[in-house]
């Protein structure tokens, strides 16, 4: 059986172009740069035989990696230089050094020296607890500077080249993205990550181009030319000019084909469809409010905490939650309540060690260990919801149960808030959505963890991302089901997951019976424009094809020739 798989088109680094699946639409050129794993000690550690020299290297290596963090302090924005300074001086604390020399006289070598010593005041920092207590991973991040130093390799890290680049990454993590800069960042390349990883959600609500499970992109060297088309894919090794400027040309045409309608979702007869925003962080909320969109779709509340150590007090939650309502006043936001766990870990709703943490206690389940975590969280969301002019909605993630539905929006209105509801992303909520939304105000379809759960193919294999394709029939006829129980009982059905930003798939969900779709603010043109020409009754008709079709290739061919069809023949009326 041939099973289809993202492939490189020649041999790998060094061949004409490699071929992976777009994530972030968009063309782009720059050299790459690649994101260092952060390094390694080997398992054998070498006999010392000479202290003094041993010494010198640990301390030439402290003092390098110093100089280059005062270096990038000098060329930065006062907070960043704030932060790298006060790196610096960490690295230059003699009592550090004191400690390594005295490992290194005892045996060691300077690299475990260097990391025993790092250990110890990261060991006692953490026991500090608070602001001091998460000052311990910026130590981790020192170490391995300096640990990279000493054995020859690559800082850990975002490179930092100095000027405008191309990320080359086997996978980023959401911790290794919450300082990622799109003046910098011109686009990214994973060898790994699926259409749903958070590369991909990162990528496109940064607007960046981005292309996943690229095999053989690691091969790249560092300051290589690529040409990334993050809507076919495709990534040109040393392309010409000429290719650069046509492709740069031809996206930037159908940004403008897609920003010329505006204002509220609609079919072409009127059917109202909302666009909705999904954001993560602060960092993205000016951009996503200043979005043509009816509000906030997904507000995912554990990204505001994942680089905490401890749960921030429900003042600090509730001033976050605040600037949010504030920056969507008049419109709806969609609340998440905190997802901790398997691919959005939070270290203070960390469960013990799990074997397969994505079918552990996360999402909403983690209120059976912590049940106060969640009481907290929605205190703080009443609290910012009252003195706001948004239209606050909330909802729980990972509901698999109509009781764990009740339960949820019990808690939610005992707190005053109102409008309570459930994200469907279990293929069980999916099944039994008729009793789940007996429970709930609405439901909104995550769409990322249903794939990854109806296919059981992890979302963050790349090699599975077939299985995850949104397209997938059976996702379709879950999302389907789901979408009737909303329309037989009156409540509205939305999808939030990333299938929601595809402009073709949009009208295969308006015609499932979808009432809202909320994605990344740059999606939001492109979909809007694709629901504009078709008609409700189109979109059932595509909804139709889109189910019977055997496999999710033959559905978005099928959709997508019935749409070039019809609106090539209105274009000549
Ligand atoms: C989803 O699973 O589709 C979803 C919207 O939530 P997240 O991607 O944050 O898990
Ligand atoms: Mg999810």
């Amino acid at each position: 059986m041939s099973v289809p798989t993202p492939s490189s088109a020649g041999a790998g680094a060094g061949s004409a172009s490699l071929r992976g699946i777009p994530v972030s639409p968009g063309a782009v050129a720059g050299p790459v740069a690649r994101l260092a794993a952060p390094p390694r000690l080997p398992e054998v550690q070498p006999q010392v035989t000479d202290v003094d020299a041993e010494e010198r290297a640990a301390r030439a290596a402290l003092a390098d990696v110093a100089d280059d963090l005062e270096a990038r302090a000098a060329g930065a924005n006062k907070t960043a230089a704030d932060v790298l300074t006060a790196q610096a001086m960490m690295v230059r604390d003699p009592e550090l050094a004191n400690r390594v020399d005295q490992s290194i006289r005892g045996g060691m070598a300077a690299p475990w020296a260097v990391n025993a010593a790092f250990g110890t005041f990261r060991d006692l920092l953490a026991s500090l607890g608070g602001y001091l207590g998460e000052r311990a991973a910026d130590l981790d991040d020192l170490r391995d500077r300096v640990v990279a130093r000493l054995l020859g390799l690559p800082m850990p890290g975002l490179p930092d080249p100095g000027h405008p680049y191309v990320l080359v990454a086997e996978d980023l993590a959401p911790a290794d993205t919450a300082s990622l800069d799109p003046a910098k960042v011109v686009a990214i390349l994973t060898e790994r990550g699926g259409p749903t990883s958070h590369t991909a959600i990162l990528a496109r609500s940064l607007g960046v181009p981005a292309v996943v499970a690229c095999t053989h992109v690691l091969d790249l060297e560092d300051g290589v030319n690529v040409l990334v088309d993050g809507s076919s894919g495709v990534v040109r090794i040393d392309p010409a000019a000429d290719e650069v400027t046509a492709a740069v040309e031809a996206a930037r045409r159908a940004r403008e084909e897609a920003a010329s309608v505006s204002g509220p979702g609609r079919t072409a007869d009127g059917h109202a469809v909302k666009l909705l925003v999904n954001i993560g962080g602060l960092g993205d909320l000016d951009a996503a409010a200043a979005a043509d969109s009816e509000g906030v779709g997904l507000f995912r509340t554990e990204f505001l905490f994942l680089d905490k150590g401890t749960e921030p007090s429900v003042e600090e939650q509730r001033d976050a939650y605040a600037r949010v309502f504030t920056a969507f006043a008049g419109r709806r936001v969609v609340v998440r309540t905190l997802d901790a766990g398997a691919d959005k870990p939070l270290a203070f709703a960390a469960m013990a060690d799990e074997p397969n943490p994505a079918l552990g206690v996360r999402g909403l389940r983690t209120s059976r260990h912590l049940p106060d975590l969640l009481e907290r969280q929605l205190v703080a969301l009443a609290q910012a919801a009252k003195d706001s002019e948004a239209t606050v909605w909330v909802m729980a993630p990972m509901v698999s149960t109509p009781a764990e539905a009740g339960e949820f929006t019990r808690a939610a209105r005992e707190h005053g808030l109102s409008v309570a509801g459930s994200m469907v992303e279990v293929p069980a909520a999916a099944l039994r959505a008729k009793p789940v939304i007996e429970h709930c105000d609405f439901l909104s379809l995550g769409t990322n963890d249903l794939a990854q759960y109806t296919f059981a193919a992890d979302r963050m294999l790349g090699e599975l991302a077939d299985l995850l394709d949104p397209w997938q029939p059976a996702l379709l006829e879950l999302i389907g089901r789901t979408a009737q129980a909303g329309g037989e009982s009156g409540k509205p059905v939305g999808v939030c997951g990333e299938a929601a930003a595809d402009p073709l798939l949009a009208p295969v969900l308006v015609g499932l019976g979808i009432n809202s779709l909320s994605m990344a603010a740059v999606a939001l043109n492109p979909v809007r424009a694709a629901l504009a020409k078709l008609t409700l009754a189109q979109c059932h008709t595509l909804a139709e094809q889109a189910l019977a079709a055997s496999d999710a290739a033959s559905a978005r061919e099928l959709v997508a020739a019935a749409v070039r069809e019809w609106t090539s023949a209105a274009s000549t009326e």
